[in-house]
């Protein structure tokens, strides 16, 4: 029978049109939280509180800024700045007045840096104050740059040694804020990201006004981060981090108050924050959760508002939720990408799963989880057919959605395969739509033609209380390709003489997988390198492995 469908049928609906502008979610936030607080550490040393309120009125007057230094619709302005109001009112006085707020990670190569505010085409550079010695360095490289702007008041800027720079605080003062944001297409460039790739050169994620505003709505949904007006919400993930996973917008869209933490991120530093500022969630790489848990748990000490704990960038080891469970934090496990602007999939159980058994329950949680509405994925085996999402078969991870990317920035060829973006990761999927991630596809362990998780290794090692950090690679063997080496960051403090260690993890790890997978080292390290997003280096790791032999029989 033919198809009843017949596309010169369709009636347009007769609904008002309004584009999805991000300068919408400060009007909103401005017309009915405008009195709920933004409060920030601040690099000068101190803490900063103002309202919504506040916040969009600046921000209205940081457009007025950019008109009067002429950067021009569709310009980018970079920003080299840690979690803060100023860098709250840049998101949205540049990209909604239809310029481009290109955020940059400070932690990358001055390599990186230069080429990407360069292949930006950035017009102008804000910058915190601690990145100044930074920002003389790269000024030099970057001529395409017309204004450098500290993002301070009068009394804390440089006294001399940069030519030209402005001040924040004097731009913002010379404006009156009298200014209406246009309305343009929605799909309109706003901001941009590029990725840290540890090979080559970093690409940029071009995102839209509708791809942001879509993933704000997405983000907020109760299965998703669960943000509302109830909400005291700290990111710690850096805002030149995929926008610090959109919370920046999300809190906002929906009346959370916001805390951010500045440049200090130990664990002393934000447990003070979270108990003054009576934080209920947060979202940041494990790295910086560890670090808090472990201050925590050596002061005996507890949390009285904080619940929960988003926790993306690289796995979460199920110890670091076991630790959090005990302080009365639930994780939140999600998965994204700065392809994905980012969010993809977040562990979250669903109405059936309720009668299931704790430890069921568990390996539900503990998986990247399912994708948010409004994100599509499928897996790829080796003939580029598609996998059953069964939730053993694994490959290669494609996603589709509102907010992935089609085009890197500058780059004429497209990343998609037949409309679909490959992540790069390997995962399974189940019949509930539960996404876990095996492995990058470029870390996974090459062993006798299978594949080793280096990821189950981790977890599983990384369950010893004496073990602070880990990480498993693969090294060329003779005769299967690859075995594992497993490299292991004692405790500081934790005195267990190394054999005996290595005997205790074995012990562990041969209760959790298989007996072929088992590394057939297991080697000491004081660090282990972490990119400029706070992810495990394994390239820099196997550089540094390089020359390493196996034993003779191992
Ligand atoms: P980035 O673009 O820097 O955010 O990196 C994205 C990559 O980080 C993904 O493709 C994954 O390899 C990894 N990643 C992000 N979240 C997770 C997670 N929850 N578990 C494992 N890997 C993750």
């Amino acid at each position: 029978m033919a198809s009843g469908f017949d596309p010169t049928r369709l009636v347009t609906g007769s609904m008002m049109f309004k584009p999805l502008l991000i300068s919408a979610i400060m009007d909103h936030a401005e017309l009915y939280h405008g009195d709920t607080e933004i409060v920030s550490a601040r690099t000068e040393g101190d803490i900063h509180r103002y309202t919504y309120g506040d916040c969009a009125l600046r921000a209205r007057k940081l457009a007025q800024a950019l008109d009067r230094l002429l950067i021009m619709t569709g310009d980018r302005v970079g920003t080299f700045a840690w979690n803060g109001y100023r860098h709250m009112e840049l998101y949205y006085g540049v990209s909604g007045s239809g310029r481009i707020c290109h955020t940059i990670n400070p932690r990358l190569f001055p390599d990186q840096l230069r080429y990407i505010v360069n292949h930006a085409e950035d017009q102008a550079v804000f910058f915190d104050l601690t990145f100044l010695a930074l920002m003389k360095a790269l000024k030099p490289e970057c001529p395409g740059v017309r204004h450098w702007v500290c993002m301070s008041d009068r009394d804390h800027m440089p006294a001399e040694g940069f030519e030209g720079l402005l001040c924040y605080e004097d731009l913002i003062d010379a404006e009156d804020g009298a200014f209406d944001w246009p309305e343009f297409d929605e799909r309109t460039a706003s901001s941009l990201c590029y990725t840290s790739g540890t090979t080559g050169n970093p690409k940029g994620a071009l995102y839209t006004n509708r791809s942001v505003v879509l993933h704000s709505y997405a983000a907020a949904l109760p299965d998703s981060l669960g943000i509302s007006a109830m909400d005291s919400i700290m990111p710690v993930v850096p805002m030149f981090h995929v926008n610090a996973w959109g919370l920046p917008y999300a809190c906002p869209l929906t009346g959370a108050k916001m805390v951010m933490p500045g440049a200090k991120l130990d664990g002393a530093s934000l447990y003070n924050l979270i108990e003054r500022e009576g934080v209920t969630a947060s979202a940041g790489v494990p790295t910086i959760w560890a670090g808090l848990v472990q201050y925590v748990k050596a002061g005996n000490l507890s949390f009285s508002t904080f619940r929960r704990a988003v926790i993306g960038g690289s796995t979460c080891p199920p110890s670091l939720m076991e630790d959090f469970a005990k302080l009365g934090v639930e994780v939140i496990h999600a998965w994204g990408m700065t392809e994905l602007s980012p969010l993809g999939t977040v562990a979250r159980l669903k109405a059936k799963d309720v009668g299931k058994s704790p430890a069921e329950q568990k390996r539900i949680l503990e998986k990247q989880g399912r994708p948010v509405s409004g994100i599509k994925l499928k897996i790829v085996g080796g003939e580029g057919k598609s996998l059953p999402n069964d939730g053993a078969a694994f490959g290669d991870l494609y996603a589709q959605g509102h907010w992935v990317i089609d085009q890197y920035f500058g780059i004429p060829d497209s990343p998609l395969e037949q409309g679909w973006f490959k992540t790069g990761d390997i995962s399974t999927i189940d019949p509930d739509g539960n996404m876990q991630i095996v492995d990058r596809s470029k870390d996974v362990i090459k062993s006798g033609g299978e594949w080793i998780s280096s990821i189950e290794l981790e977890n599983a090692a990384s369950s010893h209380a004496d073990v602070a950090m880990c990480a498993c690679i693969g090294i060329a063997h003779p005769k299967w390709d690859e075995r594992p080496l497993l490299v292991i960051v004692p405790r500081e403090g934790s005195g267990k003489a190394p054999e005996a260690l290595k005997a205790e993890l074995y012990e562990i790890l041969s209760a959790k997988v298989a007996k072929w997978w088992l590394p057939d080292d297991i080697v000491f390290a004081e660090e282990i390198p972490m990119t400029a997003t706070g992810k495990l280096h394994k390239l820099k790791l196997r550089e540094r492995f390089g020359g390493y032999v196996w034993k003779a029989g191992a």
